[in-house]
């Protein structure tokens, strides 16, 4: 088993948020103080989950999810092939583009570079996933990095397998404190006002999608049809990208087998990889967050990957990482 370099890149992640903090001249620092001040107080006495139950239920996130499972429920009643492959289309543009290549190997973890105009592109793309703007993602996920299944780890399976799934979206902080968490975790994305606008974008791009899906059905084949592609292109695929996406905070620290000797419990979970788009190769991924491809073995199938190698090959990315190359190491 070989060991991973753990240490180093959560040093290295800590390293580069702080440098972006300095970078941001709009940095509040006395919201930083503040945000270190609280931390440091409560963190003798809560635990993650504590604090986040604390800061009360975040009833808009509430709302929007019950939401999307209430109209996934009437997918029965207005089946037809073409929403199931407007279904299909969109899980694969929203996930494994929006959210799998651009929230996460490219806002998160800089796995690789593109021009700003495809960065907010893919920021836009990732918000089609129904999972927040990418300021609160890319902000609670390299949170969970740098505290991966120990105490400040947002989503651990420790604090309940279903916690770690879903649970813990319920209750958010918010305001001044929301703020003060992405200038901590995501000054680079949180001093871009382009990103924030996409962020604010969130529910009118959602009520966007929905309009066109039903008016192109609507045009297709009447009424049944603008309800099929209305459900399966927008109720139905967001409950699959979300759980898809959940599966990799829950089981993929569950449930699999390791080949990195992490400070965490990452596993790297086939049937996640496969639903996921290669996201399931956790372990993978923790041992070298960075790294462009989480399939490491010629067999760990890396979708996401194969589209981040064709914007290779087209010029639209580039320096993308690769651990194996002694020069990728030093970067
Ligand atoms: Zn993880
Ligand atoms: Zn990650």
């Amino acid at each position: 088993m070989a060991i991973a370099p753990d240490e180093r890149e959560l040093l290295e992640l800590e390293s580069n948020s702080a440098i972006a903090l300095l970078d941001n001249e709009e940095a509040d620092e006395s919201l930083w103080q503040q945000d270190c001040a609280t931390a440091m107080s409560s963190e003798q006495t809560l635990s993650e989950r504590q604090k986040r139950l604390a800061a009360g239920r975040n009833f808009p996130v509430i709302f929007w999810l019950a939401l999307l499972h209430v109209g996934a429920l009437a997918a029965p009643f207005c089946f037809s092939w073409e929403g199931l492959a407007v279904c299909m289309a969109l899980y694969w543009l929203s996930g494994s583009v929006g959210v799998c290549l651009g929230y996460h190997r490219l806002l998160t973890h800089g796995a690789f570079k593109v021009h700003k105009p495809t960065r907010w592109l893919l920021a836009f793309l990732g918000g089609l996933s129904g999972e927040g703007s990418a300021l609160d993602w890319v902000a609670n996920h390299r949170k969970h990095h740098a505290h991966s299944d120990h105490d400040g780890d947002p989503h651990s399976p420790h604090d309940g397998g279903l916690w770690a799934h879903m649970l813990w979206l319920g209750w958010s902080i918010k305001g001044d404190a929301f703020e003060a968490h992405v200038r901590r975790w995501a000054p680079d994305l949180g001093k871009d006002p382009v990103m924030r606008w996409i962020g604010h974008m969130f529910l009118p791009s959602h009520i966007l999608t929905g309009l066109v899906l039903a008016g192109v059905g609507q045009w297709m084949g009447g009424p049944y049809m603008a309800a099929s592609l209305l459900v399966w292109g927008l109720f139905v695929r967001l409950v699959i990208v979300l759980h898809v996406t959940w599966f990799v905070n829950s089981w993929s620290h569950m449930w699999g087998y390791r080949t990195y000797e992490t400070t965490d419990d990452s596993r790297n979970n086939w049937l996640v990889a496969l639903l996921a788009f290669g996201e399931g190769w956790h372990n993978n991924h923790h041992a070298y967050p960075r790294m462009a491809a989480q399939g490491h073995k010629w067999w760990e199938i890396d979708m996401t990957y194969w589209v981040i190698l064709a914007m290779k090959w087209t010029g639209l990315a580039w320096d993308v990482v690769d651990y194996k190359k002694i020069s990728d190491r030093n970067r």
